[in-house]
């Protein structure tokens, strides 16, 4: 028994070496993957649940990298915020999207609102709300196509970001509470901040059916926002069966692979023009 817990003792060093290692290996290649043209962004829909129509879409990011392969931005984003490599790859991502819909309003396509994941490190510079203005102003796009999706953990400062999102929110731009429930204080959140739109997260959608406090959760989510005339946009919507319960509750809009998973800018431009889903 003692030689297995001295194996079991070995094995689990030996596992945090190999995270460090890669960790340290990301962050490497992480600072030359911009200069490199190693990201690029996948949208995924967001829809009208009631027709499936489409009613705007998420960036994500996506890194392929020559050593690592592809790397999920679950496991490279906290690296980046970490590291602070998150302000170039966000501004990244804000300028990709921008010049993205730019391309997408010169060949005449009707546009869908974009939403950028944006970091509580973003905000710590006060460069943000500048980067956003002066890419809205160069590719000449109207804010109300632009949104930027925040989750709860900014709850850190609030003296800190609240001046940008109201700034962000009188320039035009929508701002979206991400993974909606999962933080410690999220009424004083939407109490405090200009925001338009909660996510539900994708946890509470998961159990919906099968747990009854699960949905009673859900159901409360959704008749706040209504009642606070928020747009209540449910997460990760994978099932018939989940898309009849939300439409039962009152929600409105969703994103999910019933719909469409993220998708390459290519695929969307069909979609733009049907403005139509499924
Ligand atoms: P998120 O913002 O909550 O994004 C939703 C994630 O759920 C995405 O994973 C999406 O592909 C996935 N998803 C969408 N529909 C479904 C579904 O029906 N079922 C399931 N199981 N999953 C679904 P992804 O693209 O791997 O992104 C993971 C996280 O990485 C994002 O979570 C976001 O927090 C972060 N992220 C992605 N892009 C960026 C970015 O440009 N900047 C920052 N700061 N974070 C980003
Ligand atoms: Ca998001
Ligand atoms: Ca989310």
């Amino acid at each position: 028994a003692k030689m297995e817990g001295k194996n079991t003792y070995k094995f689990f060093n030996e596992d945090i070496r190999k995270q460090l290692e890669r960790n340290l290996l990301i962050e490497n290649e992480l600072r030359r993957a911009i200069s490199n043209g190693e990201f690029f962004i996948n949208y995924q829909p967001k829809c009208n649940l009631a027709d499936s129509s489409l009613i705007g879409l998420e960036a994500l990011v996506r890194w392929n990298n020559p050593l690592l392969g592809i790397v999920s931005p679950a496991e490279f984003i906290p690296i980046a915020e970490e590291t602070g490599l998150i302000n170039d790859i966000g501004n990244w991502v804000i300028n990709a999207v921008l010049y993205q819909l730019h391309q997408w309003q010169s060949s005449g396509y009707p546009l869908a609102k974009i939403s950028v994941n944006v970091s509580q490190r973003q905000f710590k510079e006060n460069e943000l709300v500048d980067y956003i203005e002066k890419c809205l102003t160069t590719y000449n796009i109207e804010p109300q196509y632009f949104e930027i999706e925040i989750t709860e953990s900014l709850i850190a400062d609030f003296d800190l970001i609240i001046p940008q999102l109201t700034s962000l929110k009188n320039m035009g731009v929508g701002i979206s509470i991400d993974d909606f429930g999962t933080g410690y204080s999220s009424l004083n959140f939407i109490n405090l901040l200009p925001v338009d739109t909660l996510k539900i997260d994708q946890s509470f959608i998961r159990g919906l059916l099968s747990n009854r406090k699960n949905n009673l959760l859900v159901k409360t989510i959704i008749d706040i926002g209504n009642n606070l005339q928020l747009k209540v946009v449910a997460e990760g919507i994978e099932t018939e069966e989940q898309l009849k319960e939300l439409i039962n509750l009152n929600c409105h809009f969703g994103q999910g692979y019933l719909f469409s998973k993220p998708l390459a800018a290519d695929k969307i431009e069909s979609i733009l023009f049907k403005k139509l889903m499924l």
